[in-house]
């Protein structure tokens, strides 16, 4: 999987002729961090486009970015690439609405959590 590396890499990984549309799939809005079961992911629709994990590094960093007192599960926080949790995180295309989502799975106890969130360009910030 292509690994992307910074904010420019990103833009330019979901630049895109086709404008994303008001969602009309399963996914629902996820302007911010969502649970989202595996069952309703809708893997048919889906493709990856990269990966914000650096493979070279064993555990990511758990620090987040909230430059502008936003909270983890704000709508309107930053996507900075090198913070948690975006830097853990696969990028996807839906090819119904065509918007990019960011998902990730966090790990506690006993279940795995898939985590989703829609991508904007304008949020991402290095
Ligand atoms: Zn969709």
């Amino acid at each position: 999987m292509k690994f992307i590396e910074s904010a420019d890499e990103l833009r330019a990984a979901i630049a895109s002729d086709q404008p994303a549309q008001a969602c009309s799939c399963a996914l629902g809005s996820c302007a911010g961090w969502e649970s989202l079961a595996e069952y309703r992911w809708p893997q048919q629709q889906m493709t990856t486009v990269g990966t914000l994990r650096d493979v070279e590094q064993y555990e990511p960093s758990f620090e987040e970015y909230h430059p502008q007192g936003t909270r983890y599960d704000s709508p309107d926080a930053p996507v900075a690439v090198k913070f948690f949790p975006y830097n853990r995180c696969e990028v996807w295309h839906c090819s119904q609405c065509q918007r990019h989502l960011l998902r990730y799975t966090e790990f506690g106890g006993y279940n795995v959590d898939h985590r989703v969130r829609m991508l904007t360009p304008d949020k991402i910030v290095d």
